[in-house]
């Protein structure tokens, strides 16, 4: 018996990185927008309200944190986005803003999260 492998071409989308099977879904993948970063490198936020994080330990909690890096851009229809954060699929891509010093009051473990704007709002420095 032979392996045969099979060569096939992959696009890829300069904005996000993803690879797509079709130079159309590329391009249609890169021609669209990039959500303009809402908040930057250690910018104090937090989730909004009845939006909380699952804790290994089995806890709730709301996700208070500064933002340690922002990822991304990734396409906005991504599955995961709907699937993990109840994002609608759209056009664009957009970032993700991870978030340290999130401790569980279940654990006391400091946590790193990550959240879309869309579920972010900033807390108010004093
Ligand atoms: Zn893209
Ligand atoms: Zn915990």
């Amino acid at each position: 018996m032979k392996k045969i492998v099979k060569k096939t071409a992959t696009y890829r989308c300069d904005k996000c990185r993803t690879t797509y099977e079709t130079k159309k879904a590329a391009q249609k993948c890169e021609r669209a927008s990039v959500e303009k970063r809402a908040y930057r490198k250690g910018a104090l936020v937090r989730t909004c309200a009845k939006r909380v994080s699952k804790c290994p330990c089995g806890r709730d909690y709301y996700c208070v944190g500064s933002v340690v890096s922002v990822l991304g851009p990734y396409p906005y229809d991504h599955e995961w986005l709907l699937k993990d954060y109840g994002i609608k699929p759209g056009p664009g891509h957009l970032y993700l803003y991870e978030i340290a010093s999130d401790i569980c009051p279940g654990c006391r473990k400091l946590r790193l999260v990550q959240y879309p704007a869309a579920v972010l709002q900033p807390v108010p420095s004093r």
